[in-house]
């Protein structure tokens, strides 16, 4: 059997940022109950971590006591609970994505200056909800090109679309070409919206999945860049399994036991996972691993601003505490074995 490890896979640094944020509001208040509104990141693990340190994830603020500390997830908010929040007296810290608070901004922007906002992207996702909350009465979400004709457009000439960061790039592709054709004089945002974390772990699969018998996704299935991922390998005819952890291996999905399977991880899946399934693999299949680099990822966010006030209010010095994102380091003792690299071009030179 052979693991071709994507690089990059799991941890974006919104979800680094989101996690760290956390992380440090407990160990700076360890008397304190600390509050998160929805789950940190879309990752099952992460949240039950943060469970056993006694943090405690509500979906309505109402459930936090006034006076108390509530930090704000990754995908962002929507004014209205930001004011919510104010009314209850909550000391908020916000871990909301850069990359999410752009499109926020955005928002804001086209709607002050009359646009229709036509947002891509899934209804329910906290993200999506947290979007159109800043300009509800100019916001119309699309889910798909089927919703096109049930739009309330008032003026097609004023019209700008926005996207949902972690889509299926080919998927909000085929939505924006169809807007475009009902809209040809609809504005595009200055940049994608679509993060980097989200392409650029969608390139991989679509380059590598093909040359594989399986790909397998580590991440939540209320990971919304995790399915994608998992749709992608369909896509390009591999069949794709997304997972939780090694417990959720199946041995039926490797009915010979010497195929080519890709192992990737969703933007909030952690790396100690992937790690254990390798160990899984090399252990009983003797499994080789092969690391795939597509992209080499060295991204830095800066602190909040709420976290940095709290941490200063602590007499914690923060001038230099950045988040980085870097590949993981593979050891032996971590992933059973140390990958061989290879180089993806139009084939895969498998030893
Ligand atoms: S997936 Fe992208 S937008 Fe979402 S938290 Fe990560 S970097 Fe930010």
């Amino acid at each position: 059997m052979q693991i071709i490890l994507a690089n990059p896979r799991g941890f974006c640094a919104g979800v680094r940022m989101a996690i760290d944020v956390v992380d440090q509001v407990v160990n700076m208040l360890p008397d304190q109950t600390i509050y998160v509104y929805h789950e940190i990141v879309h990752n099952r693990h992460i949240v039950a971590r943060f469970i056993d340190r006694g943090v405690i994830f509500v979906d309505d603020l109402e459930d936090v006591p006034v006076g108390n500390i509530v930090v704000f997830s990754a995908h962002g908010i929507s004014p209205q609970i930001r004011q919510q929040a104010q009314d209850r007296n909550l000391r908020t810290v916000d871990a909301t994505c850069p990359l999410v608070t752009k499109v926020h901004s955005r928002a804001i922007r086209y709607a002050q200056q009359g646009y229709q906002i036509l947002l891509i992207g899934h209804k329910d996702h906290q993200e999506i909800v947290g979007t159109f909350g800043e300009a509800p009465d100019q916001t119309q979400v699309v889910e798909s090109p089927a919703d096109i004709p049930n739009l309330n457009i008032i003026d097609p000439d004023r019209l700008v679309y926005l996207t949902q960061t972690t889509l299926s790039v080919d998927d909000a592709g085929k939505i924006i070409k169809a807007l475009k054709d009902a809209f040809p004089k609809i504005k595009e945002p200055p940049t994608e919206d679509i993060c980097y974390a989200t392409t650029n772990r969608q390139t991989a699969v679509r380059q590598i999945a093909k040359h594989c018998d399986a790909v397998i996704v580590v991440g939540s299935r209320n990971s919304s860049n995790s399915v994608r991922l998992t749709e992608i390998a369909e896509n390009v005819g591999t069949k794709g399994h997304l997972i939780d952890d090694v417990n959720e291996l199946k041995t039926e999905w490797f009915p010979e036991g010497n195929e080519v399977i890709m192992l990737t991880a969703g933007a909030s899946a952690p790396e100690d996972l992937v790690s254990e399934i390798c160990r899984h693999f090399v252990e009983s299949h003797k499994a080789s691993l092969h690391l795939a680099d597509i992209f080499e990822e060295k991204i830095e966010f800066g602190l909040p601003l709420t976290l940095k006030r709290l941490m200063e209010e602590h007499g914690i010095d923060h001038k230099n505490r950045r988040v980085h994102i870097e590949p993981p380091m593979i050891t032996e003792a971590e992933y059973g074995s140390v990958p061989v690299a290879l180089t993806i071009s139009t084939e895969l030179e498998l030893s």
